[in-house]
């Protein structure tokens, strides 16, 4: 898969240039308490303004359903970008997305280099997740130049990253994908095409119902799946195994036991945990012991797998030469409940494979375990980098393909 990327643009001195960043940062009580993603964007936004383009940043921020919310306004987030960029970030907290003043402020960045608008949070507008042609097109007289950089957001068939790079493209506008955007699908192109094998995915985290795509997607392309975190005790549980109080989906036992089938059908090693932690209760200080995986006590919960699991996993890994990671083996927030996770990331940060994590969580434990450097490849968006793994067109990045 080809996209448009900044070097396709051509000259953008003097250009007014829409930007849509993921700016979805958390706060809490109106601080940012991690501006990664806003650091993530920062080499499009400089390379624009090196170039002599002056920006309109826009993103969403948390879930205002198109109304106006003081606490999901873009206020912090804008100092933050202007302390990173340092320079002036212009930001108005206004009654919605788009009023006179803003589009007056954005007409007046033409011929002004260096100069920064910050738009308010896109989804105080309805028209944003609407994907409304209406909303896109007065966001589309604010610039001359599109870039997408939201890779996290492409995957959403919302207004500023599917309905305005048409309607640019329709007005014979340059469009193109940030350098961000265009790592992520470099990156997970890789894992698309024809990987190097054996391809081994490591899928955990907390629901199985929010990755049961993905699983079904895999199967059809990996030559291994292990399975870790709570998601595991479905398959167990489907399977007749006794998971004591462990987080199970009994509505999801039909669609697990399908995807076992399949993998059995096609020869993919379908790996569950054999020996969990397990204890009565989800805090550190509560007495844990290792039992079997299908023989979880009753009134004891399975929160990491165990080390015989670890082991197991690490050897099929020391094997792999293309790794895919999404989902922590266990309750790795809790020092007691992190070894899974630790030393499964370890073995994939060890191999000698071309590897990828995805996933808010299980980046925070390749941060926390100090394992960046043994990955190729840390996808920013957990939604997106799922999808677009699973094969499916992003509207986001089909709007930017070369064609
Ligand atoms: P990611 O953000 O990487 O996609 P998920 O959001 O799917 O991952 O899942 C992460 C969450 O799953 C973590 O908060 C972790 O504590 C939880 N989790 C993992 N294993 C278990 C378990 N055995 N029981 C309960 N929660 C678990
Ligand atoms: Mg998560």
């Amino acid at each position: 898969m080809e996209i448009r990327t900044i070097g396709d643009l051509g000259e953008v001195t003097d250009k007014r240039v829409f930007v849509r960043v993921d700016f979805n940062v958390p706060l809490k009580d109106g601080t940012l308490t991690d501006d990664t993603r806003i650091r993530a964007a920062l080499p499009t936004l400089k390379e624009l303004l090196e170039g002599g383009a002056s920006l309109v940043v826009a993103s969403h921020l948390g879930r205002p359903k198109g109304q106006v919310k003081e606490d999901a306004r873009m206020g912090p987030v804008a100092a933050r970008l202007s302390e990173l960029l340092g320079r002036d970030v212009e930001y108005r907290p206004t009654d919605g997305v788009l009023s006179p003043e803003v589009e007056q402020a954005c007409q007046a960045l033409a011929f002004e280099p260096g100069r920064v608008v910050l738009l308010e949070n896109l989804r105080f507008d309805p028209g944003e997740e609407a994907n409304e042609r209406a909303f896109a097109e007065r966001l589309s007289d604010l610039a001359d130049v599109y870039v997408d950089d939201a890779f996290g957001a492409v995957h959403r068939a919302h207004a500023s990253v599917a309905a305005l790079p048409a309607v640019m493209i329709e007005q014979g506008r340059p469009t193109a994908a940030g350098r961000l955007l265009e790592r992520e699908v470099e990156a997970l192109s890789k894992l698309l095409g024809e990987p190097a094998r054996p391809y081994v995915a490591v899928l955990g985290g907390a629901k199985v119902s929010d990755k049961l795509a993905t699983i079904g997607s895999l199967v059809e392309r990996v030559d291994a799946l292990l399975i870790g975190g709570a998601m595991a005790f479905t398959f167990i549980a489907a399977e007749g195994g006794e998971i004591g109080d462990s987080l199970v989906e009994p509505d999801r036992f039909e669609d697990v036991r399908a995807a076992r089938a399949r993998a059995l059908e096609r020869g993919v090693l379908l790996e569950l945990p054999t020996d969990v932690v397990a204890a009565p209760e989800m805090t550190p200080e509560a007495p844990r012991r290792t039992v079997p995986a299908d023989q979880i006590p009753r009134g004891q919960k399975g929160l990491d797998i165990g080390p015989r699991s670890v082991e197991e996993f690490a050897r099929i890994l020391a094997e792999a030469r293309t790794v895919l990671w999404n989902g922590p083996m266990g309750v790795f927030e809790l020092e007691p409940f992190s070894a899974g996770t630790r030393g499964v990331a370890t073995a994939i940060a060890g191999a000698g494979a071309f590897a990828v994590a995805g996933g808010g969580d299980s980046l925070a434990a390749v941060t926390k375990f100090g394992l960046e450097d043994g990955f190729d490849h840390l996808s920013t968006g957990g939604g997106a980098s799922l999808e677009f793994l699973e094969g499916r067109e992003l509207p986001g990045i089909q709007v930017l393909e070369v064609t």
